[in-house]
């Protein structure tokens, strides 16, 4: 008895297409995910779930060759290009890395500098763009490490912006007294 071709098996392609927002500049790839177990590049997925941060997809999948299951982590492409041309994946620990150089001694948490760097990414990845230079990352630090500290702002910003004289420090630090004065008590 002859098999028959199988039918309905059409190759349903992983889908991976993502865009959200409408920018053009955003990356859209779709990608065939090779199974884990046995490489097989065809998978269906079962379920998809949008983290809460919306950065982020977690979908099960099923391999069609051998039923095995597995996850994937698809998220939005983003990297920074450095100052000597080349591009890296923005990769938080560096913001953090960047910044606690500059809070050295000041009463600045772990976990707070972990939260300025969530937020620095949030400001980045809500412009949509898929590839940003490291001079916007340092300026989306600026406004955050603000409210955090002020003399590590102080630190971080001479050197991001390259403070040549004591009147560069003066003139930012009547910008933060100023800003200081207009702010609401208790904020
Ligand atoms: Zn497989």
């Amino acid at each position: 008895m002859r098999r028959g071709v199988a039918s309905g098996s059409e190759r349903a392609l992983p889908k991976m297409l993502w865009s959200p927002g409408t920018g053009p500049q955003h990356v859209v790839r779709v990608v065939n995910v090779h199974c884990p177990f046995c490489r097989h590049d065809d998978s269906r997925v079962i379920d998809s779930r949008t983290a809460e941060d919306g950065t982020s997809t977690r979908r099960r999948r099923q391999c069609q060759a051998c039923s095995r299951r597995f996850t994937t982590v698809e998220t939005v492409a983003l990297s920074v290009v450095k100052r000597c041309g080349t591009s890296e994946p923005f990769n938080r620990e560096k913001v953090v890395s960047g910044v606690r150089r500059a809070c050295q001694g000041r009463p600045v948490s772990d976990d707070q500098l972990t939260l300025l760097a969530h937020q620095v990414e949030d400001q980045i990845r809500s412009t949509g763009a898929a590839e940003v230079d490291s001079h916007q990352v340092g300026l989306a630090v600026l406004g955050p490490l603000r409210q955090l500290d002020e003399v590590a702002y102080l630190r971080f910003a001479s050197v991001y912006r390259s403070f040549e004289s004591i009147d560069d420090f003066l003139a930012e630090i009547s910008a933060l007294r100023e800003s200081a004065l207009s702010r609401p008590e208790g904020s």
